[in-house]
C-alpha cells in the first residue's frame, strides 16, 4: 500500500502549496495558485464559479468512477455519449461507422438547442461557404452573420494514448452541462463535434492489457510491468496501422467511415489530442516547419492565433508547455494536417504521459503524473479553443470561404492539371476515383479542351507530345475549391522548405497507384464529363470455350484470384510467355484452368467470385495458341497453390507485420497463417511454400529455413529481414562503400554545427525512388517498366553470383521528396527487389518496405508477385 500513501501524500502536498499562495500575493492579478490547475473537488473547472445542470448526468453516475481515476472502457463512453444526448437537448450523438473488430464510432454534437434544432440547415449553409464558384458575397455576408462556427475534436486516434479520452469525456460533460453564462454564450456562436474515439480498437487492446497487469493500486515505478505492453503494444488499429498516417489514404474502417462524416460538418477548426513520452511538457500547436507549400497563410496566421491563446490558459495557472517545435505540416495524412486541406485551421496537441504513464507514474521525488492531470490539462486547452473560436466566429467563417478562394487563385496564378490514361487497370483507376470522390475532388472525363499545353510523364518530366490526350483520358486539375489537396496529392515534387522533417517527404498518389498518366502546368482549359465511378462493375466474362479460363496477369487483383484459385482448390497454371488465344494476348504470368483438371471443383462458382473483384475472364476454346506455346506446354508450368506462413510478433516491426498482414487478409485476400517467431521452431516448414519475413523478422534457426529454400520453398523478405535472408540464408557479403568509409573517417574535422547538418543530410526521409523493372523477369507480371518507391533509412542489398535484379534503383534514382546527392549516388544502381535461386526454392528481397502505409500498389503488387509466383519460379 506504499504506493497509494505516495499518491496521498502528494495531494496534501498540493493542497499545503495552494494554502500557501492563497496567503501571498502576487501582484495585481493575485496569486496564480489561486487557479491551480487541481481544485481538489473540482479537478475539470475550466472557468471559476461554475455550475451544473444537475439533470445532466457526471461521467461518474453512468461510468462508476472520476474522470481520470481509471481508464474509461469504449463501451463506457458509448454508454455515457448516449446518456447525455438523452439529458439535455444541447447535445445529439450519431453513430458513423464501426471499427475492424465492430465496435461503434460516433460524433457527440454540442451547441446551444437552438443551433441543435437547425444542425442540417447551418451544415448546408457551411458547405456552400466551400464553393467559391457559386458562393455570392451577399450570401458569405449572410452566413458568416447568422451561423455558428464549428469546432471538432478528435480523442484518441493512438489506443495507447488513453488520457485523450479521459478528456473527451470531461469535455463533453463541461459543455453539456455547464450553467455557467460563457460557456452558454460560446455554445451559441459555436458548434463543437467531439469524436470521443477515433481508435476504439487499440484503446481497448490497452485498457484490457492494463487492467490485467496492475494491482489494486496503480504503482507509480518505472519498473512497473503495467507501463511496458507487449508487442505489437496497442497505438495501432486492428491491423496495426497507425490511424494518424491514414486521413489520406482511407485504407481502414476507422478512416474510411469517418471521413464523410467529417465531410458533411467541415468544421473550421480541428484539433488531435494525443500523448507523447511521459517527460515531454505539453505541448501545443503551432508545430514546426517545414510547411506544404500548399498551406496558405492565412491558415498560418490563425494557428498562431489559437496558439496565443493556449499559453495565456497554460501561464494563469503557472503550467509548462511548449510550442512551434518538432510537428511539421507536411505530410497530408495526419490529424493536423488532413484537415487543412478541407478547410480548417487543423491543430495538434500532446500531454506527456502515453502508455508508460499507466494510471500514476513518479515523476520526481515529489510529484507523480496521474491520469487525472493528463485528462485534465487535455481539457483545458480543448475549453481553450472553444473559447477562442466563439470569440472569432465570424472572422473564422470567413476565413474558411476565403480557404477555398485561394485554392483557386492559386490555381490561376500557377495552374495544375493531371490527365491519367483511362485505359489504366480498372482496379487502379477504380481506387484513384475513390480517393478523389471521398475527398470530394473533381475527377472527370476529358470531352473538350483549349490550348496546346506541354504534357509531362510522372516518370521523367519528359515532353510527352500529344498521345496523352488521345487516350481518353481522366482529368484533375487544381482549379477547383479542393485544389490545395489535388497539389498536395498529384504535384509532381513536393516543396520541401527545411529539409528536417518529421515524416516521408513524397508520397504523390500517380505514382503510387502506378498509373498511366501525365500534367502540365501550362494554361490548359479543359471541358469533362462525369461519369459513375469506374470499376465497380463485373469483371467480363470473355468467350464461350470450354476448354480452360484463362485469366490475364495485367489486372492488378491478379494476386486475389490466386487467392480464390486457393479458396477453391484448383489446379493452375502460368503462362511463360506472352500467349495469345482467340485472338487475344495474355501477359506472361497469366493463369491457365483447364477445365478436365479441375472437375472436383465448382468452375461456376470460382468464376462468380473472380467476376465479383472486378476481374475479367477468358473461356478459351482451343489449347492452341496463335502467340506462345499451347496452353498445356511444359512452358506454361504448374502453379503450385500458395501455402503462406506469415511470420509475426518480436523482432518484427508491428507496423511492417500489419501491413503484410491487412495486404493479405483485406487488400488482395490470400489465405495464410500468421505464426509467431517463438513458435516457428515446432512448426513442420513443409507445409507452408512461401515464408513471409516482413521488416525486423529474424527467425532463430537460419539453417532450417535454409534447408527448407533448398528443398524448393520461397523466401520472402522485406527491409532488415532481407538483410538477415542476404547474410544468413544466401551468405551474400554485405555492401560495402570504401569511399564512404573514408569519407566517414574525416567527419571529425567538421564544426559540431557542420556535423548536425550533415546528420541532417544523411538521413533519407522517405523520398521516392524511381525503379527500373525487368520486364522479363517472371515477377514482374503486370507491372509497368518503372516503380516509384518510398525508401526511408540508407538499407541497400547486396548482390551475388546467383541474384538476379527484379528491380533496380535508377542511375538518377530521385523522383520527388528529399535527398541528398552523396545518398543519390549511393543508391543508384542498388537493387530495389532481387531473386535468387537456391537449391529447389527461391529468396526474394525487398530493400525498403513497399507496405509502407499501404498505399505503393504496384510496388506491393511486385511484392504480392513474389508471394503468388515465387512457389511456380
Ligand atoms: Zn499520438
Amino acid at each position: 500500500m506504499a504506493y497509494s500513501r505516495r499518491i496521498f501524500m502528494r495531494s496534501r502536498i498540493r493542497i499545503a502549496v495552494a494554502a500557501l499562495a492563497a496567503a501571498c500575493t502576487l501582484g495585481a492579478h493575485g496569486s496564480p495558485w489561486s487557479q491551480h490547475a487541481h481544485h481538489p473537488d473540482r479537478p475539470f473547472e475550466y472557468l471559476e464559479n461554475s455550475s451544473y445542470d444537475p439533470k445532466v448526468p457526471t461521467p461518474k453516475s453512468v461510468i462508476g468512477h472520476e474522470v481520470g481515476k481509471y481508464f474509461t472502457r469504449h463501451a463506457d463512453i458509448v454508454r455515457y455519449a448516449e446518456a447525455l444526448a438523452e439529458s439535455t437537448d444541447r447535445v445529439v450523438v450519431e453513430r458513423y461507422g464501426q471499427s475492424w473488430q465492430r465496435r461503434p464510432l460516433m460524433t457527440l454534437t454540442i451547441s446551444d438547442p437552438a443551433n441543435i434544432a437547425r444542425l442540417d440547415e447551418i451544415y448546408e449553409a457551411n458547405r456552400e461557404l466551400a464553393d467559391p464558384r457559386t458562393l455570392s458575397a451577399d450570401r458569405l455576408d449572410e452566413i458568416a452573420e447568422h451561423n455558428p462556427a464549428i469546432v471538432w475534436l478528435s480523442f484518441n486516434v493512438h489506443g495507447n494514448e488513453a488520457s485523450a479520452a479521459e478528456a473527451g469525456i470531461a469535455t463533453a460533460y463541461e459543455l453539456a452541462a455547464s450553467t455557467h453564462p460563457d460557456v452558454k454564450a460560446w455554445l451559441k456562436d459555436v458548434v463543437v463535434v467531439i469524436d470521443p474515439m477515433l481508435n476504439p480498437d487499440g484503446h481497448s487492446r490497452y485498457v484490457s492489457w492494463f487492467e490485467n497487469t496492475m494491482g489494486v493500486e496503480p504503482n507509480p515505478s518505472h519498473d512497473a510491468a503495467e507501463r511496458r505492453e507487449p508487442w505489437p503494444g496497442s497505438r495501432t488499429n486492428h491491423y496495426l496501422f497507425d490511424l494518424n498516417r491514414d486521413w489520406l489514404w482511407l485504407n481502414h474502417a476507422e478512416s474510411r467511415s469517418r471521413l464523410p462524416a467529417y465531410r458533411r460538418v467541415l468544421p473550421h477548426l480541428h484539433i488531435d489530442v494525443h500523448e507523447q513520452g511521459w517527460s515531454r511538457p505539453f505541448f501545443f500547436g503551432p508545430g514546426d516547419t517545414p510547411y506544404s507549400a500548399n498551406i496558405p497563410q492565412s491558415t498560418k496566421d490563425w494557428l498562431e492565433l489559437y496558439g496565443d491563446h493556449n499559453a495565456e490558459i497554460f501561464d494563469k495557472r503557472g503550467l509548462v508547455y511548449s510550442t512551434k517545435e518538432r510537428f511539421d505540416y507536411l505530410y497530408p495524412g495526419y490529424g493536423k494536417v488532413l484537415p487543412v486541406y478541407h478547410g480548417a485551421v487543423g491543430l495538434l496537441t500532446e500531454k506527456g504521459g502515453h502508455s508508460f504513464a499507466g494510471l500514476a507514474l513518479e515523476f520526481s521525488d515529489h510529484e507523480v503524473l496521474t491520469l487525472e492531470e493528463r485528462a485534465h490539462h487535455h481539457f483545458l486547452i480543448c475549453m481553450s479553443y472553444v473559447e477562442t473560436t466563439a470569440k472569432h466566429r465570424e472572422a473564422q467563417i470567413r476565413r474558411f470561404a476565403k480557404y477555398f478562394k485561394e485554392a483557386m487563385d492559386k490555381a490561376a496564378e500557377s495552374p495544375l492539371t493531371i490527365l491519367v490514361a483511362s485505359d489504366n487497370d480498372p482496379a487502379l483507376i477504380s481506387k484513384l476515383h475513390d480517393l478523389c470522390r471521398e475527398h470530394g475532388i473533381e475527377i472527370g472525363l476529358l470531352t473538350g479542351y483549349e490550348g496546346r499545353p506541354t504534357l509531362r510523364s510522372f516518370r521523367d518530366n519528359n515532353d510527352a507530345g500529344r498521345q496523352p490526350l488521345r487516350r481518353a483520358p481522366w482529368v484533375i486539375s487544381a482549379n477547383q475549391p479542393m485544389g490545395f489537396l489535388v497539389r498536395t496529392l498529384f504535384e509532381p515534387e513536393t516543396y520541401v522548405e527545411d529539409k528536417d522533417t518529421y515524416d516521408i517527404t513524397a508520397w504523390n498518389a500517380i505514382v503510387a497507384f502506378g498509373l498511366e498518366a501525365w500534367y502540365t502546368t501550362d494554361e490548359f482549359s479543359v471541358e469533362t464529363m462525369n461519369l459513375p465511378k469506374a470499376g465497380d462493375a463485373l469483371g467480363e466474362l470473355i468467350g464461350e470455350g470450354d476448354v480452360a479460363l484463362v485469366i490475364d496477369a495485367a489486372q492488378h487483383k491478379l494476386p486475389s484470384v490466386v487467392g480464390l484459385a486457393a479458396k477453391h482448390d484448383l489446379f493452375l497454371r502460368r503462362a511463360g510467355s506472352t500467349v495469345r488465344v482467340d485472338g487475344k494476348s495474355f501477359e506472361k504470368g497469366s493463369l491457365i484452368i483447364h477445365r478436365v483438371r479441375n472437375r472436383h471443383a465448382d468452375l461456376q462458382a470460382f468464376v462468380r467470385d473472380v467476376r465479383a473483384i472486378g476481374v475479367d475472364v477468358h473461356r478459351a476454346s482451343t489449347g492452341v495458341t496463335e502467340e506462345g506455346p499451347v496452353l498445356g506446354a511444359n512452358a506454361n508450368d504448374r502453379l503450385p497453390l500458395p501455402k503462406i506462413a506469415l511470420i509475426r510478433n518480436r523482432p518484427a516491426s508491428l507496423l511492417s507485420y500489419g501491413q503484410h498482414w491487412w495486404l493479405l487478409d483485406v487488400e488482395q485476400p490470400i489465405p495464410y497463417t500468421a505464426i509467431d517467431h517463438d513458435h516457428l521452431g515446432n512448426v513442420d516448414l513443409n507445409q507452408y511454400n512461401v515464408i513471409v519475413l516482413p521488416d525486423g523478422a529474424r527467425p532463430g534457426d537460419a539453417d532450417a529455413i535454409r534447408d527448407w529454400v533448398r528443398a524448393g520453398g520461397t523466401l520472402v523478405a522485406t527491409g532488415s529481414a532481407a538483410i538477415w535472408a542476404e547474410r544468413s540464408v544466401l551468405n551474400i557479403e554485405a555492401v560495402k562503400d570504401p569511399e564512404d568509409l573514408e569519407e566517414r573517417k574525416k567527419l571529425h574535422e567538421l564544426s559540431f554545427e557542420e556535423r548536425e547538418q550533415r546528420g541532417v543530410e544523411d538521413r533519407v526521409p522517405g523520398p521516392v525512388l524511381r525503379a527500373i523493372v525487368d520486364t522479363t523477369h517472371p515477377l514482374s507480371a503486370g507491372l509497368p517498366d518503372w516503380l516509384g518507391v518510398i525508401v526511408r533509412g540508407d538499407r541497400r542489398l547486396g548482390v551475388g553470383e546467383s541474384t538476379f535484379v527484379v528491380a533496380r534503383f535508377d542511375s538518377e534514382p530521385l523522383l520527388n521528396g528529399v535527398m541528398s546527392e552523396r545518398n543519390q549516388q549511393r543508391f543508384a544502381g542498388t537493387p530495389m527487389c532481387a531473386h535468387d535461386r537456391l537449391g529447389r526454392g527461391h529468396v526474394v528481397r525487398f530493400a525498403h518496405d513497399v507496405t509502407i502505409r499501404g498505399f505503393q500498389h504496384r510496388p506491393m503488387r511486385l511484392l504480392l508477385n513474389a508471394i503468388v509466383y515465387g512457389p511456380g519460379l
